[in-house]
């Protein structure tokens, strides 16, 4: 189910009443955390190789257009085509304008952020074509109809017991919870795709400038099928995503295997360079590279650009207590967690509660901890809630709120008389040692926890007892 249509705070709370939610996502992130922190502490020189990461993210978005420009000229002297995209729309004008061109009717996909953003696949299915994803967790959201909820693990949010009951709904698969026999089943309907499939369309992790090449990594080997199998490939690429030089792969692609899933590199690397040259057996006829910028040479230069170095490795949502508690699905954009709670408001402005997504952060600190390109989320949530505030998005309860609490801060009589009051209330309403449910406004904050019971002296008069032991002794 889309959860879209709810306001944020509706789908968090929707979230945080989901059992089968929360079994899932604590099996799923515990996992990746687990794994990645094995992967990091393995190396000896991790905290180098996450700076070297960031200098390489940061030294190729500084010169983005040159090294964009480099890129197309060698996509197009290999052969390939290339589309430069302000946005969406432009996107979607170009694959169903091609596809209809080409006489596809079948599409394969493997797994692509940025054609999630742009809502490909409904626009290709309006034009009468046939889309199939073909990455394990985006096929299984795909029978259920759903989207993704995690940067890499699409499906995280689904138990197996969940994944099961779908196969045997859609593919006829005997009950089981096992799984081997859904990955075969998975596998067997995938392979009738592949083959009869016109258009392959991929996501790019890293496209590289020197070489004219675009890099796909992932562990399946769906990938390999999409961009070789089908006679035509469409590969969608955000700008943000390039670097300059083959060699700086070395870096990014051990930091970002340790940093997804804890391996030291994925299993599949694929560097794919243009169609198939002539006398090569494998390959398609046709490559396409579609450049897409959709808001992010907006992002680029300014007090958010640090974000465009992401490298989508899913740790810092992984890391995220909040994550960890709501899911992707929650936070309405495409992109998820601490990292999508930045680019949605940049990136998706128009999203109608895009401006709260910021405040769905403890600002503890764990998602810039994990980061491999170093972010500095915490930071950016800060200036986006900043922003936020400056636009007049803010709940009219929130400036009288802030007014009243300096007052109180800065005058010492009120401040006591204050502290009492809150001391009475909460000694009221305490039950055993915490207080589950505070008066309105405040009752949002207990809505989906309780509230630690003040302790019995207040701040005041235990500096006062404490000033008194001293003197006397
Ligand atoms: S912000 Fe950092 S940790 Fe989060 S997905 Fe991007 S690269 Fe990974």
């Amino acid at each position: 189910m889309s959860t879209h249509t709810l306001h944020f705070f509706e789908r968090v709370d929707t979230a945080l009443h989901d059992a089968t939610l929360r079994t899932a996502l604590d099996r799923a992130t515990a996992r990746f955390v687990g794994n990645r922190a094995r992967a990091m502490s393995a190396l000896s020189d991790a905290d180098r190789l996450r700076d070297q990461a960031r200098a390489l993210r940061a030294h190729a978005l500084s010169r983005l257009d040159e090294l964009l420009e480099r890129l197309a000229e060698r996509v197009e002297a290999r052969g390939g085509h290339v589309c430069w995209a302000s946005d969406g729309e432009q996107v979607k004008r170009y694959i169903t304008d091609l596809a209809r061109s080409r006489g596809v009717r079948s599409i394969v996909k493997s797994k692509s952020m940025a054609s999630e953003e742009i809502h490909l696949n409904e626009a290709l299915e309006q034009a009468g074509i046939e889309v199939v994803e073909t990455d394990l967790g985006e096929y299984i959201i795909q029978i259920a109809g759903e989207t993704p909820s995690h940067i890499i693990a699409p499906a995280i949010h689904k138990t197996r017991e969940q994944v099961g009951a779908l196969f045997e709904k859609h593919l006829g698969m005997p009950p089981t919870t096992e799984v081997p026999p859904m990955i075969r089943t998975a596998r067997q309907a995938l392979r009738q795709r592949f083959l009869r499939a016109d258009m392959g369309i991929s996501g790019v992790n890293f496209g590289v400038a020197e070489e004219g090449a675009i890099v796909i990594i992932e562990n399946e080997g769906n990938a390999r099928l999409t961009t070789t199998v089908p006679r035509i490939h469409v590969a969608i690429m955000g700008i943000e995503r390039i670097v300059e030089r083959l060699e700086d792969l070395g870096v990014l692609l051990q930091v970002l295997a340790r940093s997804a899933t804890g391996q030291k590199l994925s299993v599949y690397t694929s560097i794919i360079s243009g169609p198939a040259r002539p006398g090569e057996a494998d390959g398609p006829e046709e490559f396409h590279l579609v450049l897409l910028d959709n808001g992010r040479s907006q992002i680029l230069g300014g007090q958010y650009a640090e974000a465009l170095m992401c490298i989508r490795c899913g740790a810092c949502l992984n890391a995220c207590p909040v994550y960890q508690s709501i899911g992707g699905h929650a936070y309405g954009g495409v992109y998820s967690g601490p990292i999508g709670a930045i680019l949605t408001p940049l990136l998706q402005p128009d999203l109608p509660d895009s401006h709260l997504l910021p405040h769905a952060s403890s600002l503890c600190g764990a998602c810039q901890e994990v980061c491999p390109v170093r972010i500095a989320i915490p930071d950016l949530l800060l200036r986006l809630r900043a922003d936020a505030v400056r636009a007049g998005k803010f709940h009219p309860i929130e400036k009288p709120a802030i007014q009243g609490y300096a007052t109180m801060m800065n005058n010492p009589a009120l401040y006591r008389v204050g502290g009492k009051f809150a001391h009475l209330g909460a000694r009221l309403l305490r039950r055993k040692g915490r207080i589950r449910r505070l008066p309105p406004p405040l009752h949002l904050w207990t809505r989906g926890r309780d509230f630690p019971a003040l302790p019995a002296q207040t701040f005041s008069e235990w500096w006062e007892e404490r000033e008194r032991q001293r003197r006397s002794g």
